[in-house]
């Protein structure tokens, strides 16, 4: 079997086995190169050790030495290459506390999580398959590699990953791995936040965020998102699930909509899972605005659109659409004919240029100065009263206009 692999991963194999080692592209690429999906990023598993790794090539990044880990540069693009290894603890998202350096692919492959992710590939040997990865392609399973409980014992977080490679894939979770999940999720409280949030950001991401629900019969909820639990038991899940399935593959989207419109819970959670601030903030923002209906009038249309501003505005109406989307007919929550015409009367309004936030006010706190007011607290609250003003006729966004209004 011939893969496809990019001339420059081919290059770092062919210098690596010229210097006399072995050297393969792993995991996930090959995995995606035989699905026809285009990989993350490419891998290559090696038994040279780091310090040989990096005489083999002029520009190189220590990107984990302790770990196996050089990132290998080739024009812009970077390769990280990793010494066959057998590892220890997990602590983070890539990196066992310890790792032992081995000699032979098969330990290295051994170390994997599952079938489809243990799979080597370069030209010379062709795929190398130890665990039956392709049949489980085949058969669309998700299987550990070797004896699931004590794989899930090792690293609680391949449970979170099984369900979110089921996600991404559309695949069934092999029976005993997950029989062996449903009695070790509770083992998931021990995992970081960090590594939590990746996996479940992937899963919500995915072309099939409704297996949130597996996360649930799993026990995986549970544990890392108990909010979702409530939800179940409060009959609002599976509206939930709909919308997420009728919405754009958004980080921000789906988070929106898997909160329900409850702001304080969107950041409680999102704290909870060390998400940046940003991220938080916008969510925060659009779960406020979620379900106070923007009525399809340009005054109500800015004055939203000056909340949350132009980008996360357009946000919003793709959430709405996605939730009238899956509550079509009688119990429907949003207006689908509405929402266009919000959608279209936007456009204008922001074709138009008209002023939606402070620093595009006809005047500055420099100006209100200039005509004899106190730098100060007032200067901003004046400011603010004159947004309000200009949201609702935008046509009064003038200096002169403005300051007859202080
Ligand atoms: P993607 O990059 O699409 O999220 P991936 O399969 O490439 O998926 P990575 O997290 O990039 O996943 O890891 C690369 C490879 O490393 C995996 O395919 C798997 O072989 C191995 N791997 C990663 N995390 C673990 C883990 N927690 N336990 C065992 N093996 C792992
Ligand atoms: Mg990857």
């Amino acid at each position: 079997m011939r893969i496809e692999i990019p001339q420059k991963v081919d290059n770092i194999i062919e210098a690596l086995t010229e210097a006399g080692f072995e050297a393969y592209a792993v995991g996930g690429c090959v995995r995606d190169v035989i699905l026809g999906r285009i990989p993350n990023d490419w891998d290559i598993t090696t038994s040279a050790k780091p310090l040989e790794i990096k005489k083999c090539f002029s520009r190189t990044i220590d990107t984990g030495i302790k770990h196996g880990t050089v990132t290998v540069m080739m024009g812009k693009a970077g390769f990280e290459v990793t010494t066959y290894r057998i590892d220890g603890e997990y602590e983070d998202a890539r990196h066992p506390k310890e790792v032992t350096f081995c000699t032979d692919l098969h330990e290295d492959l051994l170390r994997r999580d599952f079938t489809i992710n243990a799979m080597a590939y370069n030209h010379k040997d062709g795929l190398v398959d130890i665990f039956g990865g392709q049949q489980d392609m085949d058969r669309k399973l998700i299987r550990c590699v070797g004896e699931a409980t004590e794989r899930f014992t090792e690293d609680a977080l391949r449970m979170m990953r099984a369900v979110r490679f089921s996600a991404q894939l559309g695949y069934t979770i092999e029976e005993k791995t997950g029989e062996a999940i449903r009695q070790l999720a509770p083992n998931l409280k021990k995992i970081s936040a960090e590594r939590v949030r990746e996996e479940l950001t992937k899963l919500l991401e995915s072309p099939n965020p409704s297996f949130i629900e597996k996360a649930h019969e799993y026990g995986i909820t549970k544990i890392v998102l108990p909010e979702w639990d409530e939800k179940v038991e409060d009959g609002k899940a599976l509206r939930i699930m709909k919308a997420l399935e009728a919405s754009d593959p958004d980080k921000l989207i789906r988070y929106t909509i898997l909160f329900d419109g409850d702001a304080e819970e969107a950041m409680v959670v999102l704290r909870r899972l060390k998400f940046d601030n940003d991220t938080i903030t916008k969510v925060r923002k659009l779960s406020a605005s979620l379900y106070k209906p923007i009525s399809a009038n340009e005054v109500s249309i800015r004055k939203t659109a000056s909340l949350l501003g132009r980008e996360l505005f357009l946000t919003l109406l793709k959430i709405q659409a996605a939730i009238a989307d899956a509550t079509k007919g009688k119990q429907a929550l949003f207006s689908e004919e509405e929402i266009k015409k919000t959608d279209m009367l936007f456009r204008m309004i922001a074709k138009r240029g008209d002023c939606l936030a402070l620093k595009e006010l006809a005047v500055t706190g420099g100006d209100l100065i200039e005509c004899g007011m106190k730098p100060g607290k007032e200067v901003g609250e004046v400011l603010q009263k004159l947004l309000e003003i200009v949201l609702e006729h935008p046509e009064q966004n003038t200096k002169e206009f403005l300051l007859t209004q202080i």
